[in-house]
């Protein structure tokens, strides 16, 4: 008989003989955080903490699903706040972004569609194509050619076709061409569905990545957990479309509710984005200053790459910058492509210029 104990050993012996062993960091580290999503501070933000606060008055859990009795008030309210952010007729919030693409993909296709995701789609964009049962094909990074000879070679055979793209790429901070990817869409009947997790808060006055090009994907789906400050998921589409997930999303309809603590901060931060646009720009600011000091590509998001080839070079640059009181994580594959291990530095409207530009310098002897 295998011992579960010896299996769980082996694979992790065989991580750790590639530099790709991951651990829990622990908690008391002081160096300034350069890899944090929390590109405008708000997490810690008083008048989302004092919102939080308030808002524990109805309970610390929901005590259900949505469906059930654990749909407060307070969701309408975040509802209607990021659809109007959004520029769509209405919104669903989920438990976390995460379930939010796990649980609107299968809502929306299933077996006899066809999905066409881009190759460095999120890791849950491809976890919920993949339980969808539709088939799914990859296209190239940003590669709208590409995308359209998958569409004339697998469209004709699929009742409906969705396309997924991130606004803004987690590992990349490259934004996705959102109008060329419609156009192609429409030209092939197909929807478009945007991942937009690192737009919302930072481009297109941050109201995110369909903003900024002035395009309309038919599905735009993000999160509260990155530059809102607080934690949750949502999907922003037409009425109908939302009225379908709320019968079909199996991810909102067997979970618990968020507790309304959590939606009340997620609610001040998306009003502190709506209200504030020179907050909003400064992570791309602060990037954008980084990128010309380090000798970089000028940043087109919060998100700067730096890419360093292989796992063990991307851990001794992160170790070498924490020596140097700078935090930035080192990303290993499988969370990039293999021979992309990189340091991945965000920006947040929290730093000060002169540690960015600190940082560019310590940076500089890595960039190639
Ligand atoms: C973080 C992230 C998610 C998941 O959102 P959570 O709210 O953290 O679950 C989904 N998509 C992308 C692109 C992300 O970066």
């Amino acid at each position: 008989m295998t011992s579960l104990d010896d299996m769980a050993r082996r694979k992790l012996e065989a991580l750790q003989s590639g530099a790709l062993l991951r651990t829990l960091p622990g908690p008391n580290r002081t160096a300034l955080n350069f890899c944090s999503n929390d590109y405008l501070g708000l997490a810690q933000d008083q008048r989302l903490k004092a919102a939080a606060a308030a808002a524990l008055e109805h309970g610390a859990g929901a005590g259900a699903s949505r469906l059930v009795t654990g749909n407060h008030a307070l969701y309408a309210e975040l509802e209607a706040k990021i659809a109007a952010l959004k520029g769509e007729q209405a919104a669903l919030v989920f438990g976390s972004g995460y379930l939010a693409n796990l649980g609107t993909i299968p809502a929306l296709v299933g077996p006899g569609d066809l999905i066409l995701a881009d190759e460095l789609s999120h890791a849950c964009m491809i976890s919920g194509a993949k339980l969808s049962g539709a088939v799914v094909h990859t296209y190239r990074h940003n590669d709208v050619e590409h995308l359209r000879s998958l569409l004339e070679a697998h469209r004709p055979a699929a009742a409906n076709c969705l396309v997924l793209t991130e606004g803004v790429f987690s590992m990349d901070g490259d934004l996705s061409p959102l109008p060329d990817i419609i156009a192609a869409a429409r030209d092939h009947d197909a929807w478009v569905m945007t991942d937009d997790a690192h737009g919302l808060g930072v481009v297109g006055n941050g109201r995110g990545s369909a903003a900024h090009w002035n395009a309309r994907p038919d599905v735009q789906m993000g999160t509260f957990s990155k530059a809102v400050g607080s934690y949750g998921g949502y999907v922003a589409a037409s009425r109908p479309v939302i009225d379908l997930l709320v019968n079909r999303a199996r991810s909102v309809i067997y979970a618990t509710g968020l507790p309304p603590a959590v939606v009340a901060a997620s609610i001040a931060g998306v009003d502190i984005i709506a209200s504030d646009p020179a907050l909003c720009a400064r992570p791309l600011a602060l990037a954008r200053t980084f990128t010309a000091h380090a000798n970089l590509p000028a940043a087109q998001s919060a998100i700067v790459p730096v890419v360093l080839g292989t796992p063990e070079a991307a851990l001794k640059a992160s170790t070498t910058l924490e020596r140097q009181g700078f935090l930035v994580t080192a990303i290993r594959p499988p969370t990039v492509p293999a021979n992309t291990a990189r340091l991945r530095v965000t920006f947040s409207a929290a730093h000060r210029e002169e540690d960015v530009l600190r940082l560019a310098d310590a940076v500089r002897p890595f960039v190639r």
